[in-house]
């Protein structure tokens, strides 16, 4: 074992109180690396007990206070970029490249939130009568309860971690059991930049345990999540029947719309980067490639020319460009879309199986004529699975977009400013990527619509997701 991953409560760093443990694994050998201390109800109140004392200090630190604790903490990862990729990579699967890049990304999210945080602004109202100031305060919500997925496991904590700080809350943050090592390597980051205790909570376990206890806690106010569209709903109506606010970052099945007249290697090489970057777990990564007629078999050709050119291999091992899947849920789930796709007539142009050595690995794979019935056309596949079709005219483009009851990403690629603009006005997603590659940027909007979720977790509405707002009206006493 190389390490034993524990929990951070009120600036110390502990054992579960039962002593009881979740073993780690390292999804490109099955073996055990490590494991994770798993909370009993005794330790999630110790973490209550600690987020309302660290909300105290923390609502009272000045926001020039507050940014240069996570501008040091930004520091800090960047530092450290190498060593945490090591782990992260041992615990995750992801090529080591990539790894790297999701820390150095993460700093650069703390960096804009510790920005922001300088601009939580309030606002005057014109009053109705002399004397009178109508004022509309920025507060901080209170200590939140945050859930973090295994896919993206540093920089989705950043993400949540860097918004609630920079709008002055405190937190109690459940990261994946299945990736915990690099999460807590963040949350110490922010420990040795100066955060006072309590602040950042951090505790791993029984999701389901954890989540049903913490939010309907008094203590917390605000529920935020990243994870699957069934998870997320669940969590979301246990919020509402308390009263609780919101922020849920759930699944994708994001159409990339590929027009006669686009530059076709350039949609060909970016949509390939971006479907197997992470081996496809990634809630923004295109999955329906829907594509116009007079384009299809060139586009089909060089995507899957690039496809075959990915070497799948250990995330830790020199060129490997695409690591196995995370778990052995996510193995089984991309085998069983693509044998149900298959009975029902899809071809399979590349890929197809899982590699039958030690390791959750799976061919990076490409289907066409994929009926709409399929499973894998309706559920999200986050894996790398690339379905390909053709359509028409922008109406069946739009149609099949739409369709889903998903709305997080969508990818579209062309020469018409025309096609363009009417994209943006028809497709039902939270984010538009035109001609290329650009979603997830800390200054940028990040957030889905109908089931993919609520809420943003990029730009300025990241930091408002955690504001409440307060209405004063001062007026003056008689003689003044
Ligand atoms: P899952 O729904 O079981 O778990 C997703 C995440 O939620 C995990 O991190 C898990 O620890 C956590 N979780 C599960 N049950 C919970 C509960 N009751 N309370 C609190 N947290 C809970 O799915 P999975 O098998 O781990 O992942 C596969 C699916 O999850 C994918 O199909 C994808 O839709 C979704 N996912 C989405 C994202 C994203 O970035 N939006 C990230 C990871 C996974």
């Amino acid at each position: 074992m190389y390490w034993k991953v524990q929990f951070f409560i009120d600036g110390v760093w502990r054992d579960s109180v039962s002593e009881r443990t979740i073993p780690v694994l390292d999804p490109a050998t099955e073996e055990v690396i490590g494991e994770v201390a798993c909370a009993s109800t005794t330790d999630l109140d110790l973490a209550l007990t600690a987020v309302a004392k660290g909300f105290r200090t923390w609502q009272k630190t000045s926001a020039m206070d507050r940014s240069a604790v996570l501008r040091e903490a930004a520091s800090l990862l960047r530092q450290r970029a190498e060593a945490i990729a090591v782990i992260m990579t041992q615990e995750q699967g992801k090529p080591i490249a990539e790894s790297k890049t999701e820390i150095l990304a993460s700093a650069d999210m703390l960096d804009w939130f510790a920005e922001e945080s300088r601009r939580t602004y309030g606002r005057v109202i014109p009053a109705r009568s002399e004397g009178v100031l109508n004022l509309v305060l920025k507060e901080p919500v209170g200590p939140v309860a945050a859930f973090t997925p295994w896919n993206f496991p540093v920089s989705q904590a950043a993400r949540k971690l860097g918004a609630a700080l920079a709008a002055g809350c405190s937190v109690i943050i459940k990261p994946a059991e299945e990736t915990p090592g690099s999460p807590a390597e963040l949350v110490r980051a922010l420990a040795d930049a100066g955060l006072p205790p309590g602040v950042v909570n951090l505790v791993y376990g029984n999701p389901a345990e954890i989540s049903e206890y913490l939010i309907p806690h008094p203590v917390i106010r605000k529920v935020s999540f990243t994870g699957s569209t069934p998870i997320g709903k669940r969590l979301a109506a246990l919020a509402g029947l308390h009263m609780k606010r919101i922020t849920m970052e759930l699944g994708g099945h994001a159409p990339a719309i590929i027009f006669d007249d686009a530059d076709l290697t350039t949609a060909a090489a970016v949509l390939a980067a971006g479907k197997y970057r992470n081996a496809g777990q990634v809630c923004i990564a295109p999955t329906r490639f829907l594509v116009q007629d007079a384009a299809y078999d060139r586009f089909v050709d060089e995507f899957v020319e690039r496809t075959r050119r990915l070497k799948v291999g250990p995330g830790a091992v020199e060129g490997t460009t695409i690591g196995p899947l995370a778990n052995e849920r996510r193995q089984d789930a991309l085998e069983a879309l693509v044998e149900d796709a298959v009975q029902r007539g899809a071809s399979v142009l590349v890929g197809g199986r899982r590699q039958q050595n030690k390791g959750y690995f799976f061919e990076p794979t490409v289907l066409t004529d994929v009926p709409l019935d399929a499973r894998a056309m309706n559920e999200e596949p986050f894996g790398p699975l690339a379905l390909v079709s053709r359509f028409k005219d922008m109406d069946e483009a739009v149609q099949e977009a739409n369709r889903l009851p998903y709305g997080l990403a969508s990818y579209a690629y062309t020469r018409s400013i025309r096609t363009s603009t009417a994209l943006a006005e028809r497709i039902e997603s939270g984010m538009l990527s035109v001609n290329h590659y650009g979603l997830a940027l800390p200054e940028t909007p990040f957030g889905g619509v109908k089931d993919s979720g609520f809420g943003s977790e990029g730009g300025s509405e990241a930091v408002e997701a955690y504001l409440a707002t307060k209405f004063v009206s001062q007026g003056s006493p008689a003689g003044t």
